[in-house]
């Protein structure tokens, strides 16, 4: 069974005078487990809104189309219970939490998610030996774990800490809407690096970005290009090199 099952779906947003704005206008995809799907395109494509129509987040109308999630109707559910069904998105911008260590905030995050799902909550030794294999598998230091979430983190750090949370969650389906924009070379290797160590059969991936960079890290299975709310091509990983050497300008009308 697919994974994410995405048919003809049609999306608007509200503009400043309060009317229905089409953004996504017949999307279609199959992510099945195992899968890394990337979607690229230039902005204003609607990649961010196609990640946030899956996710749940408020402010999108879907006008049409279809969702499946592991067989089950996504757009029925709210974004919480997407969340605890196991969709990860991952933020474009960490939120910093003074006063809360990271390994405590993981630890609620788990627990938040186990008690949704009517389970007991995870032991303390349980949770340790969890955080600190992914903790080693991921390259996060133990005393970053005790620092409060994000405060005074490096942009390196901050991936780090949100790939490890990432992995505590166990997703079975990780959205990454450009998690790699204004990213130096080593903070790119360091979300690329945890997301491959997070590659399973079971999982899916669906990596957004602007730039084809991330992808010589995350080598996806299918490229998507995303333009004016459509995808207008797919390929495989050769489609990322070749827009990047072409840009986008075929796909968006303008003079090349
Ligand atoms: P991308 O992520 O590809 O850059 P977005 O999904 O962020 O594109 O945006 C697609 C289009 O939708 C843009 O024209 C943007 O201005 C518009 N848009 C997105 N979100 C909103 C919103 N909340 N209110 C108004 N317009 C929006
Ligand atoms: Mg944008
Ligand atoms: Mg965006």
């Amino acid at each position: 069974m697919a994974l994410l099952e995405i048919k003809d779906l049609h999306a608007t947003v509200e503009d400043d005078d309060g009317n229905p704005k089409p953004i996504l206008k017949g999307i279609s995809l199959t992510i099945n487990p195992g899968e890394i799907h990337a979607v690229m395109g230039p902005n204003g494509a609607g990649k961010s809104t196609l990640s946030n129509v899956i996710s749940g987040r408020p402010g999108y109308t879907v006008t049409g189309g279809t969702v499946t999630y592991d067989g089950q109707d996504l757009l029925e559910m709210e974004a919480d219970e997407r969340a605890r069904a196991g969709i990860f998105l991952a933020f474009q911008y960490p939120v910093e939490i003074p006063g809360v260590a990271t390994g405590t905030f993981l630890k609620t995050a788990i627990n938040a998610r186990r008690k949704a799902n009517g389970e007991p909550e995870i032991e303390a030794v349980d949770f340790l030996k969890m955080m600190k294999a992914n903790a080693k598998k991921l390259g996060v230091a133990d005393s970053m774990l005790k620092r409060p979430v994000n405060v005074g983190f490096s942009g390196g750090e901050k991936k780090r800490a949100e790939v490890l949370q990432m992995a505590m969650l166990e997703p079975r389906l990780c959205v990454l809407d450009e998690t790699d924009s204004g990213l130096d070379i080593d903070a790119l290797r360091v979300v690329a690096d945890g997301v491959n160590a997070l590659r399973t059969p079971e999982r899916g991936m669906l990596v957004i970005t602007h730039y084809q960079r991330l992808l010589d890290y995350i080598v996806p299975d299918v490229v998507h290009v995303l333009a004016d709310g459509r995808i207008v091509k797919s390929g495989d990983k050769s489609l990322a090199l070749e827009l990047e050497a072409k840009g986008y300008a075929e796909f968006t009308g303008a003079a090349a």
